[in-house]
């Protein structure tokens, strides 16, 4: 089993005495430079152009010195850019690239302009990658409970001979390795998360709105097929999370739902189409076409957002939350 670092495998030390600038204060900005200035770090912001974009005003508000994002990398031992994905490259170029000099450290929270090379960094800096896997305010929550979110980390470029030891210590900052964080590499990690939200996220989200169409053109009650489509996996996935599939089936499931699920599961599911997704994913045509999708302005989003929010299942959604709760 791979190595996974924890709290007493990571020194914090060398992050001592350095300034980490946190380039973007979205979902994960404003957790992990909260995170990190609790653990000591010094840490700054840069935003963009306070007129045009809210982060800076937040950051502000949060106790934290804010800086153009030109300033703040010139000010920076270590640039953390967390930054929207689509967005890093055009303000990579306009306020980063110039700005960085030999011996700096350049940090990403996904492989994906790296991997794909929409970003080319100097060739005299270490760019390494920390993953917490989890949205910004769990990250932040788990961090104040006193515990944290897995993650992993990547170099790319090490120059310094130190860089995965950056790595661990900003994940140590940001509380992953209270629960442990895992090395891998910029493609892995990049393809993994691309492939995960197309077969996971998609695959789930598609499975919740099919199920509830199906059974509402049967005659099913509306908020009966909602609650069944969208409110009982949080059981299944709770508890398989605490005790693995097979327990679960075995003890926690009845026997009729042990039965359904080893019986019918397989023909929900299309393994060739995975196969096929997954293997798009590694020749770079997922990147490519969402790549594509946001430079056009996301046409093809803007379409299915429209669709979807006005869908059947949506409103019963809006209706179902109200009545029963969240
Ligand atoms: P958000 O969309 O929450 O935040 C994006 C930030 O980028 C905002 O502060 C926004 O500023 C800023 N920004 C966007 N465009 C510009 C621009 N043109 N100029 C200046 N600032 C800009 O992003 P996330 O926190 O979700 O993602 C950040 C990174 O973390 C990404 O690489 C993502 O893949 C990674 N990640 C995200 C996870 C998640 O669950 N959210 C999980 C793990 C990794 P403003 O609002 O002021 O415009």
């Amino acid at each position: 089993f791979e190595k996974i670092y924890r709290d007493e495998d990571v020194d914090l030390s060398i992050l001592e005495g350095k300034t980490i600038a946190v380039i973007g204060y979205g979902s994960q900005g404003r957790a992990q430079s909260m995170n990190m200035r609790e653990s000591g770090m010094n840490i700054i912001v840069g935003a963009g152009d306070r007129t045009r974009h809210s982060s800076w005003d937040k950051a502000e508000a949060d106790g934290f010195t804010v800086y153009p994002i030109e300033e703040a990398v010139e000010k920076a031992d270590i640039v953390h850019i967390l930054l929207q994905d689509p967005a890093q490259p055009s303000v990579y170029y306009e306020s980063i690239h110039g700005h960085l000099k030999p011996g700096q450290t350049l940090s990403f929270a996904h492989g994906f302009a790296v991997l794909y090379g929409t970003i080319k960094p100097p060739k005299d800096i270490d760019v390494v990658l920390f993953v917490p896997n989890g949205p910004g305010p769990v990250t932040r929550q788990k961090f104040k409970d006193g515990s944290g979110i897995w993650g992993c980390v990547s170099v790319d470029q090490d120059v310094s001979g130190n860089a995965r030891e950056t790595a661990l210590a900003i994940s140590k900052a940001v509380g992953s390795t209270r629960v442990g964080v895992v090395d891998m590499t910029f493609q892995h990690e990049t393809e993994g998360d691309n492939y995960e939200e197309q077969v996971l996220y998609g695959g789930t989200i598609h499975l919740m709105r099919t199920m509830y169409n199906i059974m509402v053109k049967n005659g099913y009650p509306r908020s009966f097929a909602y609650a069944k489509a969208i409110r009982s996996i949080r059981s299944i996935i709770d508890d398989i999370d605490a005790v693995g599939i097979e327990a679960y089936l075995t003890s926690r499931a009845s026997r009729t739902c042990e039965f359904a699920v080893r019986h019918s599961g397989p023909r929900v599911i299309n393994e060739e189409a995975m196969q096929e997704i997954f293997e798009e994913t590694e020749r770079g045509i997922f990147a490519r076409n969402w790549l594509q999708e946001f430079s056009l302005g996301m046409p093809t989003l803007n379409r299915m957002r429209r669709t979807w929010a006005d869908s059947d299942m949506e409103q019963t959604g809006e209706i179902w939350r109200e009545k029963f709760g969240k």
